[in-house]
């Protein structure tokens, strides 16, 4: 099997990590209710994407609070 030669030093780990980090998502204002969504995504509190309702929120709600229907 092979081997690395050289140990992995911190710094050359750390450098290798850089862009290993968590970003802040990036959210937008909904038109319809004015609540905090995902950018291209549905909004998950009225269920619209541009102006057109595309998921069933009253049916996800339901769902979620009865377990299986
Ligand atoms: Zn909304």
């Amino acid at each position: 099997m092979p081997l690395p030669k050289k140990k992995t030093s911190k710094s050359r780990q750390g450098r290798r990590r850089t862009h290993i980090s968590m970003r802040t998502p990036s959210l937008v204002v909904c038109p319809q209710c004015r609540s905090p969504r995902p950018s291209h995504q549905a909004c998950p509190v009225c269920g619209t994407y541009r102006g057109r309702e595309v998921l069933n929120v009253t049916a996800r709600a339901a769902r979620r609070a009865g377990g299986s229907e």
